[in-house]
């Protein structure tokens, strides 16, 4: 049995999205800055793509930027408000410990710049609070980015209650909501959200391509220079065929939120319940308040990568850690800010579905894993030391 459950890293684009994007290569190809009609067609093309995104987040279409994807979004928000912040004096930045690396990195690359960053400490669900946020605004601040949804546990955060404090203290707010858009309700004016950053691939859109949501207001800094697309804020040649496949897959997505939440959070739960049986193991993140089809497990005596090999031998494909830090050693960013050790942050394996998977697969994943950890316990000597009683258990 094939069983793909890493959903989180990205998704099998729907039969929608490809349809919606086909006409865009062969046909109206033109480039919509084209003054003829050709051009005009892909530009009305553009234009509606907009009015359905926008519409999707409760916001209006020239508050939309469509970007390379997730990454891009991140970047030209942050380094947006770093910028408009410097020329006021403001150059302190708030965000998490266990934000993506698209946000991370780019908050390194200010502190370098000599910006200030307040990395909020995540409790051990893998939440903060408003309250946090409160706290640590001061005069100076020119930007909270905080997630909405975590790609690793899964953990929704309090992105309305986050947004009014920001609000009510004048400060600019930032969320990489690429984990939650097309599955969870978003509504850009009523949760008081400045900027947030989406991409297709995660809701079975094509891969390369997102958008940037930022209100009418906010300055955007260009990071990329050229032309004057994108209201002289991103320049080159809209990708019209993704921006098209972006649009039917978000609207898709956000139509069947509920729908989509109703078939996930039962497989997800006999997923979690089924794997909690395995003895010295810990669910990562908040069981409740957490992503549809998110499932985050440690289990300790094993190392991920063995355990995905071996899941991967028998058709299953799912990840440890994130995407982005597998091949590196060094043990997840956000399994230790949830305050995992770095022996136990480890052995973590993350399945995340769609509805794509059925409850067969959860079956087959259920039979598999258990098998699985037993295995590679039975093979470390260090586990054998616990089972002695020479060694602690963690978990
Ligand atoms: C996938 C992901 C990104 C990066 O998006 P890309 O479109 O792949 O650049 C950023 N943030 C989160 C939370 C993600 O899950």
């Amino acid at each position: 049995m094939e069983v793909y459950a890493d959903n989180a890293a990205t998704t099998k684009m729907s039969g929608r999205a490809v349809e919606a994007m086909l006409p865009y290569m062969q046909e109206i190809y033109a480039n919509a800055s084209s003054l003829h009609s050709a051009g005009q067609r892909a530009a009305e093309a553009l234009a509606s793509a907009r009015e359905r995104v926008a519409k999707c987040l409760g916001c209006l279409p020239r508050e939309i930027y469509f970007t390379s994807g997730g990454s891009e979004a991140d970047n030209q928000a942050i380094v947006s408000a770093a910028r408009w912040g410097e020329k006021r004096g403001k150059k302190h930045i708030i965000s998490t410990a266990f934000e993506h690396h698209a946000v991370l990195h780019t908050l390194q690359a200010l502190e370098k710049q000599g910006f200030e960053v307040e990395y909020l400490p995540v409790g051990a669900l893998g939440n903060i609070t408003a309250q946090q946020v409160a706290e640590a605004i001061r005069p100076e601040t020119c930007l909270v980015t905080v997630m909405y949804a975590n790609n690793e546990i899964g953990s929704v955060l309090p992105i309305a209650e986050i947004g009014a404090v920001c609000r009510e203290q004048g400060v600019l707010f930032h969320t990489d909501a690429v984990q939650a858009v097309g599955h969870l309700h978003i509504d850009v004016k009523a949760q008081n959200i400045d900027m947030l950053s989406l991409s297709a691939h995660k809701f079975h859109g094509p891969k390369g391509i997102g958008a940037l949501y930022a209100r009418s207001g906010v300055v955007l800094s260009n990071i990329i220079e050229g032309g004057a697309q994108e209201r002289g804020k991103r320049a080159g040649t809209e990708n019209i065929p993704a921006i098209m496949g972006l649009a039917a897959a978000m609207e898709d997505a956000c139509a069947n939120i509920d729908k989509n939440a109703a078939y996930l959070t039962p497989l997800r739960d006999r997923l979690i319940e089924g794997l909690s049986k395995i003895p010295h193991c810990a669910l990562n993140g908040d069981p409740v308040n957490r992503l549809p089809g998110n499932v985050s497990f440690c289990f300790e005596g094993i190392e991920g990568e063995s355990m995905l090999l071996l899941l991967d031998a028998r058709g299953i494909s799912a990840s440890s850690g994130s995407a982005c830090t597998s091949g590196s050693l060094d043990p997840s960013h956000v399994l230790l800010a949830i305050g995992r050790v770095h022996e136990v942050a480890h052995g973590s394996l993350r399945l995340s579905l769609s509805e794509y998977n059925t409850p067969e697969e959860i079956d087959y994943i259920l039979a598999a894993v258990p098998e699985v950890v037993e295995y590679l316990r039975g093979m470390s000597p260090l586990w054998r030391e616990k089972m002695n009683g020479e060694r602690e258990f963690i978990l």
